[in-house]
């Protein structure tokens, strides 16, 4: 019989040893080894047996044992220094705190955290980098307030049917049963944060609260008395079906949310954050939700008010694959907003792809979220240069290259991700990588000995584990004790390992190792020099052609020549990652470049000693020296992709077989791969201190957070002064823009044109009512090609020379001919005015009317 409700009692601890609750409801003890080891000493079978979870361990541990543990005076201690470590981690200055100038509190916003296999509350990268985030931000110090959605049930758990077809499982969730801790009014009562919704209903949700170390995180949770049963079904799940229920789940992440970080201020006197930041789209309605607070409290107009908010966001796009944008019908998202009707076309105005190509029936998130941020980025450099291209219709008038869109490359969590072993052989080695990121250069001059026998120890805990995880799953499928027993030789534990985890939408190419078959085969069986290849991944549940594609690849490890050398292990989360990360010698990555925005599990490799092979997309495409791994040529501007990924596999299995492979079994007197671990060290020497989540968030911090800040203060101070000042503006500007225009151009020292010379260039420009002070005039210049486009373009602020008549000023400037070749200027007049962050901020631009660019033969 099934129970109809569940719950977890929580146990009750002997007063000694209270303290251990105080560490488990900090979710630090996820990266803290430390920590870790104290929950096993609690009790090592059982640690084992809930694998490594420390609330299950504290739910299931017997009161007897408990009862020893509150008297055993070694344990007591080291309870006492587990919980001071805490502590002090908690509350002494860290290197945020030795900077000025940065926001008060920062609020970031995902739709999914990756913090512990325990919590598993992500689908993929753009889950776990939030996660990893926040551990960096709470290690540096950073003052972030996270927010999300506490999702019911988890994401799905994979399994594989007899035929290798991939079966979801959703694990419910019982928010009692996991750290956390519901936000409360002073007076006990659970907060509630309610938004209005059409027909009177009204969604109602309550926040708990996870602690991250120093980073509090508020997640909603709709499953409250007070809602219908469709308004609790709104958290159930992650990424929950289409239209209705996706858009209230976005709406309660974001309107929600700001309200959870309101009351979660009130109560606990946090100070409100000055810059918010969105990772990625899903929580776009954050900045619809302050505007309308600065409207109602503040009075301020809807333009004064995007302008205050607009000043202190921040917008991270994560993906240039279309399909992960989330875009609704625009009818679906005005239903949901109330209020006048001009009121309601602002904020649909908002998401309008009203640009060439863009659909007028959508509602597009990531617009939205570009035009509510002053600050946007990608997370790459190819990414950001993706996403100027992708998004460039905003900006229309504008070249790629100055659309707003800049980059911060993604990092990864050394305490999550990076194995003990490794880390304390750095401690021992080489402390100061450890103590102040410095001197990663010196792992060079350490003898290979003792990371090759690391490398070894990790490569053989990962072999176990698959084969422990491949007997559960046979077992599963229903395969009898007999039918399993070659898992017991399965993989080598010092045989090169290649891992290839993660999700499986198309242009990830799971299946391309496997495009020729044979010539796979026999990379795998060579005997001299085999190699093994681990695979992991999930498909998203509505995708049957990745579940066709899991099931392909599921079937060919399953061909009786080859399962001892090609594994694939169902369930890809976090604490598999983990072993395959820490274990494999090659990280194998073949996405359809340039889809893959950044990746990050390479560089959690990468950290561990592994060499990267892989297609330059994303990090790989900007950190990849010749010397870190192999790159697999990529095949981009071939039009067919059936072509294209026979020419990517044919070299891929190239690589393996006369680089890698090569590389790896090439061993000297004492057995070691000199030129292997040359290799290693270069890549953990150089690619160390970049890939880190802690450089990524130093980036974040100094070049989006603390420039965010100043601007929100700046819009913010004297009742909003610099709002109402920047809105008036701009109307103003907006309003005028249609007149202004470039009027005459002329230049001097063209006939005779060489190098080191100058150009004089005299522009009268229709200000159109504007003050010079109102706008900058640029002269654009340098190289053209045969259609007279500028390549790279150089820009020049050309100077106000005298007003001319009626309304006119005269501009000139000179500019320098530093090369040889053809040559061409233009001229435009852009916005200018101390608050904007570049010209192309507000979208406007006035040019001449016919292009005079002047190409001149060859300079000489
Ligand atoms: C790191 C990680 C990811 C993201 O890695 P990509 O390289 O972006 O695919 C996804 N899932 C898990 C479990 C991870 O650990």
């Amino acid at each position: 019989m099934k129970a109809i409700r569940r719950f977890t009692v929580r146990t009750v601890l002997p007063e000694p040893l209270r303290q251990l609750e105080e560490l488990v409801l900090n979710l630090r003890w996820s990266w803290h080894h430390e920590t870790l080891d104290l929950f096993r000493a609690v009790d090592p079978a059982l640690w084992k047996a809930v694998h490594h979870d420390p609330v299950r361990l504290l739910g299931e541990v017997a009161s007897d044992r408990l009862a020893r543990l509150a008297k055993d005076r070694r344990f007591l201690r080291r309870l006492r220094d587990t919980a001071d470590d805490l502590h002090e981690y908690l509350t002494a200055p860290r290197w945020y705190q030795s900077r000025a100038g940065g926001p008060s509190a920062i609020a970031y916003f995902s739709p999914e955290y990756g913090i512990t296999a325990a919590l598993p509350q992500y689908s993929g990268g753009l889950g776990i980098l939030a996660g990893d985030h926040l551990k960096t931000a709470s290690d540096l110090g950073v003052p972030i307030i996270a927010v999300g959605l506490l999702y019911r049930h988890g994401y799905f758990s994979q399994s594989l049917s007899p035929d290798g077809w991939q079966l979801e499982r959703y694990p419910p969730i019982d928010p009692n049963g996991l750290p956390l801790v519901l936000l409360r009014e002073r007076d006990g009562s659970p907060v509630r944060v309610v938004l209005d919704l059409p027909k009177g209903r009204g969604l109602h949700a309550q926040v708990w609260i996870a602690q991250v170390g120093r980073v509090p995180q508020l997640l909603l949770d709709s499953d409250v008395e007070e809602n219908d049963q469709s308004a609790r079904d709104v958290t159930d799940r992650l990424y929950g079906g289409g239209g209705d229920h996706r858009l209230l789940q976005e709406m309660l992440l974001g309107i929600g949310g700001v309200r959870a970080i309101r009351a979660y201020c009130r109560i606990t006197g946090h100070p409100e954050p000055e810059v918010f930041h969105t990772n990625e789209g899903h929580a776009g309605f954050l900045g619809v939700e302050r505007i309308r607070e600065l409207v109602a409290e503040e009075g301020l107009t809807f333009d004064e008010a995007l302008e205050a908010t607009r000043a202190g966001t921040v917008f991270t796009t994560h993906t240039p694959v279309p399909a992960g944008i989330d875009r609704f019908p625009r009818d679906l998202v005005g239903r949901y907003f109330d209020g006048s009707a001009e009121k309601v076309e602002r904020i649909l105005a908002l998401g309008a792809e009203d640009y060439p190509g863009g659909d007028r029936t959508v509602f597009n998130m990531a617009v939205m979220g570009m035009r509510l941020a002053q600050r946007v980025n990608g997370v790459s450099e190819l990414h950001g240069r993706v996403s100027r291209e992708m998004f460039g219709g905003l900006w229309g008038g504008f070249d790629t290259a100055e659309v707003p869109v800049g980059s911060i490359t993604n990092g990864v969590h050394a305490g999550t991700w990076v194995a003990r072993e490794i880390l304390e052989l750095a401690a021992r080695e080489v402390p100061s990588i450890l103590e102040s990121g410095k001197g990663w250069e010196e792992v060079r001059a350490r003898p290979g000995t003792e990371l090759w026998r690391i490398r070894g120890v990790l490569r053989r805990r990962l072999v176990l584990e698959a084969r422990r995880r491949l007997r559960e799953s046979w077992r599963q499928r229903g395969a009898s004790e007999a039918e399993t027993s070659w898992i017991d030789h399965a993989l080598d534990p010092d045989v090169l390992t290649i891992g290839f985890a993660r999700r499986v939408p198309s242009y990830k190419r799971l299946t391309l190792m496997t495009s020729d078959p044979d010539r796979l085969r026999a990379i795998l069986l060579n005997e001299e020099r085999p190699v093994q290849i681990v695979i992991a991944g999930k498909a998203h549940p509505a995708d049957e052609g990745g579940k066709r594609l899991i099931q392909e690849i599921v079937r060919f490890t399953e061909s009786e020549d080859v399962r001892h050398r090609i594994v694939f292990l169902p369930d890809y989360d976090m604490a598999l990652g983990q072993f395959m990360v820490q274990g494999c010698d090659v990280w194998m990555n073949n996405p359809l470049r340039p889809l893959e925005a950044c990746g990050t599990s390479g560089m959690k490799a990468a950290l561990n000693g592994a060499l990267n092979l892989s297609i330059r997309d994303g990090w790989w495409d900007e950190w990849y020296d010749g010397q870190n791994g192999w790159a697999i040529p990529s095949a981009d501007g071939l039009a067919a992709p059936d072509r294209r990924d026979e020419l990517e596999a044919a070299a891929l299995y190239e690589l393996i077989e006369d680089h890698v492979s090569v590389t790896f079994y090439d061993r000297d007197a004492a057995g070691l791969p000199r030129r292997w671990l040359e290799m290693v060290k270069h890549t953990i020497a150089t690619l160390g201190p970049k890939v880190l989540a802690s450089r990524m968030m130093r980036d974040y911090v100094e070049d989006l957070y603390t420039p965010a800040a100043a601007s929100e203060r700046a819009m913010v101070a004297d009742q909003f002064a610099g709002a109402r000042e920047l809105a008036a503006w701009k109307r103003r500007v907006r309003k005028a823009w249609p007149d202004v225009a470039v009027e005459h151009i002329e230049s001097n020292g063209a006939e005779s044109p060489q190098v080191g010379a100058h150009l004089s260039v005299r522009v009268v420009v229709d200000l159109g009512g504007l003050t010079p002070n109102d706008v900058a005039v640029e002269a654009v210049y340098g190289r053209v090609d045969d259609s007279d486009a500028l390549i790279d373009p150089a820009y020049l602020q050309l100077e106000e020379d005298e007003p001319a008549e009626n309304g006119r000023v005269r501009y000139i400037g000179e500019l320098p001919l530093n090369r040889s070749g053809a040559f061409g200027y233009s001229v435009r007049v852009v916005p200018g005015h101390p608050m904007l962050t570049g010209r192309a901020d507000m979208g406007l631009v006035s040019l001449p009317p016919a292009p005079p660019g002047m190409t001149n033969g060859d300079l000489r």
